[in-house]
């Protein structure tokens, strides 16, 4: 039962007051028919829609069953309307991606009520349509979308149905199927309303109300209306009090969300592909440059572990002449002499290795490959651990001699040798001949360098008959114990500069040492630059996603304003909608996350396969990504959802 009393409505425009009601009295029993006509901008819709609970009157008082409603909120109205309103519009308002099954079940999504197929089924027999129910919106004809429309309004068992211009888009015979269902709800004891400018449609109904400049100018009743319900209704719709409290959180409805938007977005693949290949390219970097880096890392590390602690490397460093730097200076470069000297002096220095450096062309009869060529002395393969394990390696005296003799790495054995054994073969190294004495064992990729890819000659060959050089470019130095390091790095130095005849003032930087403790710690920091950049990259990659995902929801939102509308028609609260386009973008962002996450790997694998470099996709990485794009999507999908669930349901109805 409707009570109404003085009712009135203004709305503001710009400066002007519009009266839309100026003081509406009005009693509508239960199971009444009425119809509200009257000229346009008579305040029709205006009534119907505070009747409806989408708004609010200005002022003066409306009861519905005995309760006052005209100042509740937005969301108590969506809850009580859910329950006590079935809505029925000129565009038939049906969701174009459901069946007319799932449109008739939407409300229920609000409701939470889980007998819906079935119900869902009886109310589209009863409408006559049964046989339709898996066909979508535009499958149907006008008068059998309206119809689906009378369905869903009733599966909420509500005792009033507010029909906005139902026959307005319809033929004259789909008309009279649709005004033959209402008058047949009405016979079953429902309240029906419409709203109609056509005299014909008025006049069907059993009460008419002739609105004119916002009141009511006449009030007629045709034929006594039916006052009490016909037919027994479910106890549960009597006059109870729409349930207020939030219900728990609705798993049900989150996966409606997610299967509807995931239905959405697959509508729109073009569109949704585009506004998730930030986030997809974002992903598949990060995950890949993640990969490769600790790949190296990892690679390195073990190289750096199996050199030991003890090693230290002894480099010329610069010498200060009238406080200009002179890279290298003359005085400080060194030579095997100075190797020698080191081992001689310096008590706890077990061994050293004085090398060179440089790049060769090898020719083994018609094979060439071009390769690293290092000279070191014998002492190098045991502070290495790169005995030869196919011959031998050079000794202290192939060294004095200049002898002309190769070891050689895997890689180059299998590019010049493939199969065939090496040992005691010529190869030419910078044209000279070399004899290949033995194969190194195979360290494998460290990092971004084959290891197995280069060939070691005595240091004094290296020098003299292959590189022209005069001076060694580093010495490599044994120290016998771990403790000793510091008083050996000092000793060092002290000896150098003595030899050197370095002055006083000059000796800051003369000389370079290495430890490894030193080159562990170079390595983890540019790691940890690694990483910030990688950081910084991500977080680019994944603002432009954010930003690319924010956008199509804009879209979203607008282009579906009807739908949203009719959903708070039939009772979603704001925060119903609020989940649904956060939802929505939390689809787009996590399935291109998860597409980003498996180009990622695939990268870093045929990266891998064809360079050889080491890479590690970790689980952590991937949780990480995964992680971040659902975020990505959650806050980039709440200004646009807001901006949904804010909209105001009549507003959003009459959009265009
Ligand atoms: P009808 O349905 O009879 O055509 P309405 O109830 O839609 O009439 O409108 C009544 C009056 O209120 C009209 O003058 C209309 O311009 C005005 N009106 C309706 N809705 C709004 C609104 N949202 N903002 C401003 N004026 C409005």
């Amino acid at each position: 039962m409707i009570e109404i009393r003085g009712l009135r409505k203004t709305y503001r425009m710009g400066e002007t007051d519009v009266h839309a009601l100026r003081g509406v009295d009005l009693k509508i029993e239960d199971g009444d028919f009425v119809a509200i006509m009257g000229p346009s901008g008579s305040g029709k819709s205006t009534l119907a829609h505070i009747l409806g609970l989408l708004d609010v009157p200005t002022d003066g008082s409306y009861r519905l069953n005995g309760m006052e409603v005209s100042k509740l909120s937005e969301d108590a109205l969506a809850l009580l309307r859910r329950d006590a309103v079935g809505f029925i519009f000129q565009q038939f308002n049906l969701l174009p991606r459901m069946s007319a099954r799932e449109n008739v079940m939407l409300p229920l999504l609000y409701s939470k009520k889980s007998e819906g197929i079935a119900r869902a089924q009886a109310l589209l027999e009863r409408v006559g349509l049964s046989a339709r129910a898996g066909h979508r919106p535009n499958e149907l004809s006008g008068g059998q979308q309206q119809r689906v429309a009378i369905a869903r309004a009733l599966i909420n068992q509500p005792r009033m149905v507010l029909a906005d211009e139902p026959t307005g888009n319809l033929d004259s015979i789909s008309e009279k199927e649709v005004m033959g269902a209402l008058r047949e709800l009405n016979r079953q004891g429902i309240t029906v309303i419409i709203v109609t400018h056509e005299e014909e449609i008025g006049a069907q109904a059993s009460r008419l109300i002739r609105m004119r400049d916002g009141e009511v100018q006449s009030d007629e009743r045709r034929t006594p209306g039916l006052a009490l319900p016909a037919e027994p209704r479910s106890s549960a719709n009597g006059n109870r009090a729409p349930s207020m409290a939030a219900p728990r959180f609705a798993f049900r409805e989150v996966g409606e969300h997610f299967r509807q938007g995931y239905k959405t977005l697959a509508a729109n693949k073009i569109r949704t592909g585009l506004s998730m290949l930030g986030i997809l390219i974002g992903v598949a970097a990060v995950v890949s440059m993640l990969a490769l880096g600790s790949g190296a890392k990892s690679a390195i590390e073990n190289q750096l572990s199996a050199l030991g602690s003890n090693l230290l490397i002894l480099r010329p460093g610069s010498v200060k002449v009238g406080g200009v730097a002179q890279e290298s200076g003359a005085t400080t470069r060194l030579t095997l002499e100075d190797a020698a000297a080191l081992k001689e002096r310096i008590s706890t220095i077990k061994d050293v290795s004085a090398g060179v450096t440089g790049r060769a062309q090898l020719t083994y009869l018609n094979k060439n490959w071009s390769t690293q060529v290092r000279g070191t002395a014998p002492a190098y393969s045991r502070m290495h651990a790169a005995e030869a394990k196919v011959g031998r390696f050079f000794t202290e005296e192939d060294g004095q001699k200049r002898a002309r003799v190769a070891v050689i790495g895997t890689t180059v054995l299998r590019e010049l040798f493939g199969t065939q054994s090496p040992i005691g073969e010529r190869i030419k190294i910078n044209r000279v001949s070399f004899q290949v004495i033995g194969i190194l064992p195979e360290k494998g990729a460290s990092g971004w360098t084959d290891q197995d890819d280069t060939v070691i000659i005595p240091v004094q060959t290296a020098m003299h008959r292959l590189l022209g050089k005069t001076f060694v470019d580093s010495i490599e130095i044994e120290v016998v114990d771990a403790l000793a390091i510091d008083s050996t790095q000092e000793a060092i130095q002290e000896l150098m500069n003595t030899r050197k005849k370095i002055p006083l003032s000059q000796q800051e930087g003369s000389f370079q040492i290495f430890n490894m403790a030193d080159l562990q710690a170079a390595l983890s920091k540019s790691s940890a630059t690694m990483s910030t950049l990688l950081a910084a990259i991500a977080a680019i990659s994944l603002l432009v996603g954010g930003i690319g995902i924010m956008n199509i929801m804009l879209v979203s939102v607008t282009e579906r304003t009807k739908e949203i509308g009719l959903r708070k028609a039939i009772g979603a609260r704001k925060q119903d909608i609020l989940l649904q386009f956060l939802v929505e973008s939390v689809v787009v962002s996590v399935i291109g996350g998860v597409i980003g996450i498996l180009l990622g790997t695939t990268t870093s694998l045929v990266l891998s396969a064809v360079t050889g470099w080491t890479t590690t996709v970790s689980p952590e990485s991937v949780f990480v990504s995964f992680f971040f794009s659902a975020l990505i999507g959650i806050v980039f999908g709440i200004y646009p959802a807001r901006k949904a669930s804010q909209l105001h349901p009549i507003d959003a109805l009459r959009y265009e």
